[in-house]
């Protein structure tokens, strides 16, 4: 079953247009990468599902059209967006930010017992319970956004560049942690992310934006082998 679709969707900054028309599918339980340069429009391709930028074209969500609605009641639908940059609460603890992430739910029984997974998930953020997020690692505060978001319990997470400005190895310890949650919890995903590398261990499809349109969209399998994603995108 398809869980999120675009269907030629524009969007605009004021009088700027950066998507010209840009298509994605998503079935259920899926995960689709976005790759491309930057500036090609996979950020605002998030914030058009999200609700935070102005949009023309179709976008259902589960059967539901939800363009134009917006970002509280889009993440209500259960659609969690990590941005680029975590958006982690600075002042807050990691367990407060956890439990804000949770905010909207009411079986506490149920809460308690994903915090207790996410913690398995990342072990770091055990150890790291009460202290405030802005003194996190760039891979820790990473961790905790994906953790807080996962506590709102969607049935799609949108991750943007869960890779930017970490070390290569902590880069992968993010992945693989976000490839098991994948694994035991079913949430679908769109990923967005310059280290085609780390994409293609976690997506089944990419798509690849130029200028804010699909350049090129198929299986991770034989996107890989290709001339020009190697070139551009997996150094070689
Ligand atoms: P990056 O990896 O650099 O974030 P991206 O592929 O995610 O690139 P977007 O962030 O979606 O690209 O940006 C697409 C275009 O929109 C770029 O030309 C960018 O300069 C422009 N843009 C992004 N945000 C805004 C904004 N708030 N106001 C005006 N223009 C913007």
């Amino acid at each position: 079953m398809t869980l999120l679709e675009l269907t030629d969707v524009t969007a605009s900054y004021g009088p700027v247009r950066v998507l010209e028309g840009v298509s994605l599918t998503v079935p259920d339980g899926g995960a689709v990468g976005i790759l491309g340069a930057n500036g090609a429009g996979k950020t605002t391709t998030l914030r058009a599902i999200s609700g935070t930028v102005r949009t023309a074209g179709r976008i259902t969500f589960d059967g539901r059209d939800i363009r134009g609605l917006r970002p509280d009641r889009v993440a209500a639908l259960g659609i969690a967006h990590v941005p680029e940059g975590r958006g982690t609460l600075a002042q807050l603890t990691v367990l407060d930010n956890l439990r804000v992430g949770a905010y909207l739910r009411k079986d506490r029984k149920a809460v308690a017992a994903d915090l207790d997974y996410c913690l398995t998930l990342f072990p770091q953020l055990k150890k790291r319970l009460t202290s405030n997020g802005a003194a996190l690692s760039g891979g820790e505060q990473q961790m905790l956004a994906v953790a807080r978001a996962f506590m709102a319990r969607p049935r799609l997470l949108l991750l943007d560049e869960a890779s930017l400005g970490l070390a290569p190895s902590t880069a992968k310890t993010v992945y693989d942690a976000i490839g098991r949650l994948r694994r035991e919890s079913g949430i679908a995903m769109v990923v967005v992310e310059q280290n085609a590398n780390l994409a293609f261990t976690l997506v089944d499809t990419a798509t690849v934006l130029e200028t804010g349109r699909n350049v090129l969209t198929g299986p991770a399998s034989e996107l890989k082998g290709l001339d020009e994603i190697r070139r551009a995108y997996l150094g070689g």
